[in-house]
C-alpha cells in the first residue's frame, strides 16, 4: 500500500524549501561564475609593448620564432640550478653541489628543446661549450657571495602567479618567494645580465612591481621587499613597494592593455627604435630598419588575449 499523500502545508513547505535551496544554489553559481577575461599580460610582454609596440606585435600577435641565444639559454640553465638547489637539505646546499648540476641542467634543457643544439653547431672541438658551461658555473658560484642558501627556506620557487583584474589576466612566474614567520613576503628574481644603471632601474623594477601587484591582489598582503639579484655583477637591487604605489601601477598596467587592445583593432603597432634594437631578432621585418612587417593577422586581438606564458621557452631573449 502506498504512503498517504502529504498534507498541503507540508507540500508548500517542501516547495518553499526547494525554492530556497534552488535560489541559494543559483546565488552560489552566480558567485562562482568566472570573470570575463578580455586580455592577458605577463610582465615580459607588457614591457615589450612599452619598449617597442612593434616588438610586442612580432612576439605576441605574429608569434614569430626567435633564434636562441647563448646568453638567454645560460640564464635558463642558471635559473634551473638555483631553483633545484633548494630541493636539497639546507646543509647540502653548497657551491660544489650547485655547480655540479650545471651540466645536467643544460643536458635536460637540450633534451626538452633539441634545437638549442644549434647554439654550438659550429663548435666542433667543444671548446666553446666548455667555456660557456664554465661561465654558468661562475654565475652559480657568484650567487653564494650574495646569499647563504643554507639559511633560507623559500616558500616556493618558479611560482606561477595569476590574477584577473577588471577582466585583465596578469600572470607570470616568480623565481622565488620567501615568507617570514610574521607573514612578510619577499619577491626574489635572479638576473644573469648586468645590474642596470640608475636611469634604467625603474624598468628593471617593472617586472617586480607586476608580481607584487598580483601577490597583493591574491594574498591581500603588500610584499615587504622586491629583490633583484644580479649574478654577473654580484650585486642586488632591493625595493619596498606600498599599496598606493601598487594601485597606481595597476592603472598603468590597465592603460598598457588598453593601448594594446586599441592597436590590435587598428593594426597600428609602431616601431620604437632604441639601442635595444641590437638584440631584436626581427630587424629584417622592421620598417625602422628598412624592412616590411608581414600582413597583420586577422585574429590579432585573440592572439594578444590568449597570450602564451613566456616560461618554458628559452628562445625569447628579453630585450
Ligand atoms: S628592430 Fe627595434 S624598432 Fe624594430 S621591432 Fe625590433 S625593437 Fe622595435
Amino acid at each position: 500500500m502506498s504512503d498517504p499523500l502529504p498534507a498541503a502545508d507540508t507540500v508548500t513547505d517542501a516547495v518553499n524549501d526547494a525554492a530556497t535551496a534552488a535560489a541559494t544554489a543559483v546565488a552560489t553559481v552566480e558567485l562562482e561564475l568566472p570573470v570575463a577575461v578580455v586580455g592577458s599580460l605577463s610582465p615580459s610582454r607588457a614591457a615589450d609593448f612599452k619598449t617597442c609596440p612593434l616588438l610586442y606585435r612580432f612576439r605576441s600577435i605574429d608569434r614569430l620564432p626567435e633564434k636562441p641565444t647563448r646568453d638567454a639559454t645560460r640564464g635558463t640553465v642558471v635559473h634551473a640550478v638555483l631553483e633545484h638547489l633548494y630541493d636539497l637539505p639546507a646543509a647540502e646546499r653548497t657551491i660544489a653541489a650547485a655547480q655540479s648540476s650545471v651540466t645536467p641542467s643544460w643536458e635536460q634543457l637540450l633534451t626538452a628543446e633539441p634545437r638549442l643544439a644549434e647554439l654550438f653547431a659550429e663548435d666542433s672541438e667543444g671548446a666553446e661549450l666548455t667555456a660557456w658551461l664554465s661561465s654558468a658555473r661562475q654565475l652559480v658560484a657568484n650567487y653564494f657571495e650574495l646569499e647563504d642558501p643554507t639559511r633560507l627556506e623559500p616558500e616556493s620557487r618558479e611560482q606561477f602567479v595569476e590574477v584577473v583584474l577588471d577582466g585583465l589576466r596578469l600572470r607570470g612566474y616568480v623565481d622565488r618567494l620567501d615568507v617570514s614567520p610574521d607573514g612578510d613576503i619577499r619577491v626574489v628574481d635572479y638576473k644573469t645580465g648586468s645590474i642596470p644603471r640608475e636611469a634604467f632601474e625603474a624598468k628593471a623594477l617593472f617586472q617586480m612591481k607586476f608580481y607584487a601587484l598580483v601577490l597583493w591582489r591574491t594574498r591581500r598582503v603588500v610584499p615587504r621587499q622586491l629583490r633583484l639579484i644580479y649574478l654577473a655583477d654580484k650585486d642586488t637591487l632591493s625595493y619596498q613597494p606600498d599599496a598606493e604605489e601598487l594601485a597606481r601601477f595597476e592603472n598603468t598596467v590597465q592603460a598598457i592593455w588598453k593601448a594594446i587592445a586599441k592597436a590590435s583593432l587598428t593594426g597600428d603597432f609602431r616601431p620604437s627604435p632604441s639601442r635595444l634594437c641590437d638584440w631584436c631578432s626581427h630587424q629584417a621585418l622592421c620598417p625602422a630598419k628598412g624592412g616590411t612587417p608581414p600582413p597583420f593577422p586577422a585574429d590579432a586581438l585573440s592572439n594578444a588575449t590568449s597570450e602564451r606564458s613566456a616560461r618554458g621557452s628559452v628562445v625569447v631573449p628579453e630585450v
